[in-house]
């Protein structure tokens, strides 16, 4: 399936969220709080996974986590809500995988497909990323990828990404 149409609303999506600047753990929080307020309702929020940085190497390690939400926004009205998001936690423009103060990434948006310049779902690293994997995997195990046809943790079984990712047990929250 292609992106329906007409826009039916009522979205089920889930997030990657990221952050290694300025507390990591309170700009995830303050991430989820504007989220609930500007996107739709947070119905699922995996544990907090402190992950290893990957290309930029000489950087504060991460702080990942994957939420579920069910919103009525259509996928490129999310992406302009998250953009906007971004900014307004004064996200600075850097490298890609560079540090950063927050990351909002679109990961699945129910079984929708697009491919278009300024945004592809499911998140075409999604595959391939043990850091986003991972929480994903702990949320929503049984979902499956719309084109690829496997589920989350057929995929996370398979992912050759083997940089470390930690799962911090609840209540947990470096800085
Ligand atoms: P990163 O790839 O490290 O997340 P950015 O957050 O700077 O880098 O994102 C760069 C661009 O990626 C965004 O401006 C956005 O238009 C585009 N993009 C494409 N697909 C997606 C997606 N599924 N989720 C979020 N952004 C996306
Ligand atoms: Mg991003």
């Amino acid at each position: 399936a292609l992106i329906e149409w007409p826009w039916k609303g009522r979205m089920i999506y889930h997030l990657g969220l990221g952050s290694n600047l300025d507390a990591p753990g309170r700009q995830l929080a303050r991430a989820r709080s504007r989220i609930q307020k500007t996107v739709g309702v947070i119905r699922k929020s995996s544990s907090l996974y402190l992950t290893e940085p990957l290309g930029v190497k000489d950087q504060p390690w991460f702080l990942n986590q994957v939420i579920e939400v069910e919103s009525d926004l259509s996928p490129l009205e999310l992406l302009t809500a998250i953009k906007e998001l971004e900014q307004s936690m004064r996200r600075k423009p850097g490298p890609r995988n560079g540090p950063r103060r927050i990351d909002i990434d679109i990961l699945l948006a129910g079984k929708t497909v697009l491919r278009k310049p300024e945004l592809t779902v499911p998140h075409p690293r999604l595959t391939g990323l043990r850091f986003v994997l991972a929480p994903l995997a702990e949320i929503a195990p049984r979902r499956r990828h719309p084109f690829l046809g496997r589920t989350v943790s057929a995929l996370l079984r398979a992912c050759p990404d083997r940089s470390i990712v930690i799962r911090l047990p609840a209540g947990v929250s470096p800085a």
